[in-house]
């Protein structure tokens, strides 16, 4: 069997370890843009410095010799050949498979700003290439604008604040890590980077940024007016899959990208999609599970993908760890969810049911309650059933054993 896997990140690279796993005869080639694995959800460490590049990579050192991969790495493949079954390579080279997974992940989305055509000081915040550009900006720039703070924003920002860089972050949500924090639990590093100095505006876009004649950007104008000096712009604002080698492929795309089943399986037989090309949920352990649940596919050991919760983020950022499950801020029309909290000090916790199922969950300052919130997860318990405080519920509180059999129950059972 030959297997080719394009992309060599989450989706690929576990990818490879799985088809080797369940077909130790097979002959497998990893095609990549990328010429080393890294992992991009710690890229800021790298821009701080505080890692070097041999420890972003997230692979075996032997990687290749271990899972007897042949990888073709810094290349980018151009097209596919359904009916020879072949991807075509920049080069115009080919590479035949039987059976094909493509994760190839996503790309910074450039949103369409006025004025910014042709500019050379801006760029994303994705690829190694991307941050040895931005790792060198400090030397040369003092007023750096991020727009987004997304995760990856406020990854840009707390690795300019590790290096004692200070930027200026905008976004059109009313706050930061708008998708994984309600308000409340925003305020909390809202607060903190206004502690380090950073000018924080929310619920602006930016409508216009202005180019001197070296093409470099000198000022950003934002919706309400505000006008920012900028000596080069960082955008965070979105990706998009990269499916433009797809286009005429035949295999079926979405407005987000890739289209497969929860078997990996796109509109071909032969051809398997995992990761951030679906452009659904792009988060690492679903590009990881993704990649693992096609190559096994694959490789005939039927598999599917059956996570609940298609987002889950672990942060930490200026000492604060919060982790957020699902859906944190319920619709404002629907009444049929109901919302529990408990704050104290610097310690917040938010539970987001419906009809007795947790649909979401936020942790802040204190994660240990995490462990407990998972059992109720995994467990379907019914949170209405739990007879005390939900966030008084312990362990000891919730399971018990049964002295004949030594079998965990549920104490209100
Ligand atoms: C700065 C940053 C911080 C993040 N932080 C978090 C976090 O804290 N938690 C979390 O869960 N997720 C985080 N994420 C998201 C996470 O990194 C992604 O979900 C994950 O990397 C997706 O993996 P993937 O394998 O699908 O695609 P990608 O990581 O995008 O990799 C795609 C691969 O395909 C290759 N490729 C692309 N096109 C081609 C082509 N045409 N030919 C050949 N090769 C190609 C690329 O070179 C690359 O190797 C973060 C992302 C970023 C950028």
């Amino acid at each position: 069997m030959r297997y080719v896997v394009i992309g060599s990140s989450a989706a690929g690279v576990n990818g490879v370890r799985e088809l080797r796993k369940k077909d130790p005869e097979a002959e497998i080639t990893l095609i990549s843009k990328d010429k080393a694995i890294y992992s991009r959800c710690i890229l800021h460490q790298y821009l701080s410095g505080h890692r070097s590049l041999e420890r972003l990579c997230f692979a075996e050192p032997d990687f290749e010799d271990l899972y007897k991969v042949n990888w073709v790495k810094g290349v980018e493949v151009t097209g596919l050949d359904r009916e020879a079954q072949e991807v075509i390579l920049e080069n115009g080279e080919r590479t035949g498979y039987d059976k094909l997974l493509i994760a190839t992940g996503s790309h910074t989305f450039i949103p369409p700003i006025k004025g910014l055509a042709g500019a050379k000081n801006f760029i994303g915040f994705r690829n190694i290439d991307d941050i040895e550009v931005l790792k060198e900006v400090p030397k040369k720039c003092s007023h750096i604008v991020v727009l987004g703070s997304g995760l990856v924003g406020i990854d840009c920002t707390t690795g300019y604040l590790d290096m004692g860089v200070k930027v200026t972050l905008v976004d059109f949500a009313g706050w930061l890590l708008n998708r994984q924090l309600d308000e409340r639990a925003a305020q909390t590093y809202i607060d903190l980077f206004n502690e380090h100095g950073i000018e924080q505006h929310y619920g602006v876009g930016v409508s216009e940024v202005i180019q001197n004649e070296e093409g470099n950007i000198t000022n950003v104008i934002l919706t309400d007016g505000t006008d920012l000096e900028c000596d080069f712009f960082v955008i965070t604002a979105g990706v998009r899959s990269n499916v433009e080698f797809l286009q005429d492929s035949g295999l079926e795309l979405s407005k987000f990208g890739l289209v497969y089943d929860e078997t990996g399986k796109t509109n071909d037989d032969n051809i398997y999609g995992a990761g951030d090309v679906s452009g659904l949920s792009p988060i690492w352990p679903v590009a990881v599970k993704e990649g693992m649940i096609a190559a096994s596919n694959m490789a005939g050991v039927p598999a599917k993908m059956t996570d609940f919760f298609a987002s889950k983020s672990t942060m930490s950022f200026l000492g604060v760890n919060t982790m957020s499950l699902g859906m944190v801020t319920p619709p404002e029309d629907d009444d049929s969810y109901q919302v529990e909290t408990y704050e104290k000090g610097d310690v917040y916790k938010k539970i987001v049911h419906k009809d007795g199922v947790i649909v979401g969950a936020l942790l802040q300052g204190d994660l240990a309650y995490g462990g407990v919130l998972q059992q109720l997860i995994a467990r379907k318990i019914d949170v209405r059933r739990v007879k005390k405080p939900i966030f008084e519920v312990d362990y000891s509180d919730f399971f018990h054993i049964a002295d004949e059999n030594y079998e965990f129950y549920y104490a209100d059972r």
